[in-house]
């Protein structure tokens, strides 16, 4: 073990850390080194309970005095940051939106299908409209489909997506805990940029699903999801580290997982993020 990761080690134990987690080693975090390989999205290591590691760890840790559960790691508090609001009033275009009068997550689907209000509609396989709990906590906001979530019309099932799978075990989630979809709802061909006419157009359904679900907390991942939800043009190292407001609802800013299969020294910061989602999931810190 070198001096950064004893060093590391060594803050974690005094924070009364319930799980080991070890900075990884240099040259590990390869692309998608989190699949499969316990590491956090930090790009650290969670070790099993049997890995070598733990057993010469955990013994120092409060956990292993009498078995006593340690006090989980406290993260420092965020500031508050974006507020979007729904526009008020009864009688404006957002309350006489058509698809206030579909109750269900369900009867979204057929609707979304159906939509060709813009070009995406006529290029893509299958429209992705979301899956997960439609009573979830926690709602993943990403960008749009891709090439694999086109063919089967699941929201993140490629590359991106195992690393999503990964990156809400870490914090506790099974993938079907949660909600999981985007702002964009049909690819863009060779997976460019979404258009801002296509935001524009799309977004009612991110906009209902989200009042259907009323979660505790979003995650948005990558800068064209936090743009749709909260209305601001500001890059990803303004909008990351605050708690922002979404019509009422916390929202934490993060990489998306595809960015971090090409730049995996942001996994840490990503676990930062992703932890501070969990924290105000379980009613603390917002
Ligand atoms: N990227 C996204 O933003 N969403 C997906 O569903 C897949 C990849």
């Amino acid at each position: 073990m070198d001096d950064a990761r004893r060093r590391y080690l060594r803050q974690l134990l005094e924070l009364g850390e319930t799980d080991l987690v070890l900075p990884a080693q240099s040259g590990r975090t390869g692309e998608g080194g989190l699949q499969g390989s316990g590491e956090t999205p930090s790009g650290a290591v969670v070790a099993s309970r049997e890995s070598a590691e733990e057993g010469k760890a955990r013994p120092a840790t409060a956990g292993a005095k009498g078995g006593a559960k340690p006090a989980a790691a406290k993260l420092p508090a965020l500031p508050a940051g974006v507020v979007a609001e729904a526009p008020s009033g009864g009688d404006d275009l957002f309350a006489a939106d058509p698809l206030r009068q579909l109750a269900t997550l369900g009867a979204l689907v057929p609707v979304i299908d159906a939509c060709r209000k813009c070009a995406l509609g006529h290029s893509r396989q299958h429209s992705v409209p979301g899956e997960g709990d439609p009573k979830a906590g926690l709602v993943v906001v990403g960008e749009a489909p891709g090439a694999t979530e086109d063919e089967t019309g699941r929201p993140f099932v490629g590359r991106a997506g195992k690393l999503l799978d990964d990156i809400l075990k870490a914090i506790g989630f099974r993938r079907e805990d949660v909600f999981i979809c985007n702002v964009l709802k049909c690819r863009p061909p060779e997976n460019r940029d979404p258009e801002p006419l296509e935001v524009t157009a799309c977004s009612p359904y991110l906009h209902r699903q989200l009042e259907l679900i009323a979660p505790r907390v979003i995650l948005a991942m990558g800068r064209p999801a936090a743009h749709a939800l909260l209305g601001v043009n500001a890059s990803l190292g303004e909008l990351r580290g605050k708690v922002h407001r979404y019509r009422g609802i916390p929202v934490i800013v993060t990489y998306h997982p595809a960015a971090l299969l090409r730049n995996p020294h942001w996994k840490r910061p990503t676990w930062d993020d992703v932890r501070n989602a969990r924290r105000i999931y379980d009613g603390d810190g917002a």
